[in-house]
């Protein structure tokens, strides 16, 4: 079975433990429950997201499109996280109101035996997502089957504070472990959102390719008496792209300077994988006109 059939079964997992989830919290009058089954909607956005992610990444550049559409991505991200938001903040809504009105639950057995199904059918798909994950060694796959991992401990948690209203009487738990869920949904929202804001305004590379990008760098200064500065990256999707100047003696010919280059690149690209460099040859005393002063303001 290939990455994407799995995605497209975890997407179908999603749906039916949503149904059982909700029909758990509809037989029970239990808030907990009904933030489980709110929680499962982000394994739904999840799945629906890495399988995206995967079509879209396999999608080539066009002419409209030069530089690929590894950026659609965080148009999906960004919406899930509202809709994520949103639920968070709909579960912390009722909670806060069934903590002041106590109510008792119904039927505590079915919601549980419910609850317990669809957390070993969420626990199945993400062991044989795991398995696959390690063998294409697929990033998409891995997040998903790591959302649906969260899962099953939400639900476990929530099972086993309803076995404790059943055995104790306490109704608070009910509500509280409903809070504790919401955080946790209202938490993987606003991560959604930064992940698709960073994104969106052109993110740099994080700290630790960076530093392998002035490692590389460092490495040609000395036998070369080169200069490298404007240095500045941008993250898009899975593709990182780098921009520089290479600044050289005015003397050398452009087939040298432009071989130079190509081992450059050849050593960037190898150090960061998934990189793409744009690298501006120039004498050591021109500078390219990098910004228009008017656009400064
Ligand atoms: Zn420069």
């Amino acid at each position: 079975m290939q990455a994407r059939a799995y995605l497209q079964l975890s997407v179908a997992v999603a749906l039916v433990t949503i149904a059982l989830k909700t029909a758990a919290w509809w037989w029970t009058g239990s808030v907990s429950l009904a933030a489980d089954a709110l929680e499962s909607l982000v394994n739904l956005a999840g799945a629906v997201f890495a399988l995206a992610m995967v079509t879209l990444a396999a999608l080539p550049p066009d002419e409209g499109h030069p530089y690929g559409h590894h950026k659609a991505e965080y148009f999906s991200s960004g919406f899930e996280g509202i809709l994520i938001i949103a639920a968070g903040l709909g579960i912390l809504w009722g909670a806060a109101d069934r903590w002041q009105h106590p109510q008792a639950l119904d039927a505590i057995g079915i919601g549980v035996a419910l609850a317990v199904v669809s957390s070993a059918l969420n626990g199945l798909m993400a062991w044989a997502m795991l398995r696959k994950a390690r063998e294409v060694r697929s990033v998409a796959l891995e997040g998903d089957a790591r959302h649906l991992i969260t899962d099953v401990w939400t639900s476990a948690g929530v099972v086993a504070g309803l076995l404790g209203v059943m055995a104790t009487g306490w109704q608070w738990l009910d509500p509280l472990l409903a809070i504790v869920v919401a955080l946790n949904i209202l938490r993987e929202g606003v991560h959604l959102m930064r992940e698709s804001t960073g994104g969106l305004m052109d993110q740099a590379l994080d700290a630790e390719s960076m530093n392998q990008v002035h490692a590389v760098l460092e490495r040609f200064i000395p036998p070369h008496a080169i200069r490298f500065d404007h240095i500045a990256s941008r993250v898009a999707g899975r593709r990182r792209f780098i921009d520089l100047h290479m600044h050289m003696p005015a003397s050398w010919t452009l087939g040298r300077a432009a071989a130079l280059r190509g081992d450059v690149e050849q050593a960037l690209m190898s150090a960061v994988p998934g990189l793409r460099c744009t690298i501006q040859l120039l004498p050591m005393d021109v500078e390219a006109h990098t910004m228009d002063e008017e656009d400064l303001i």
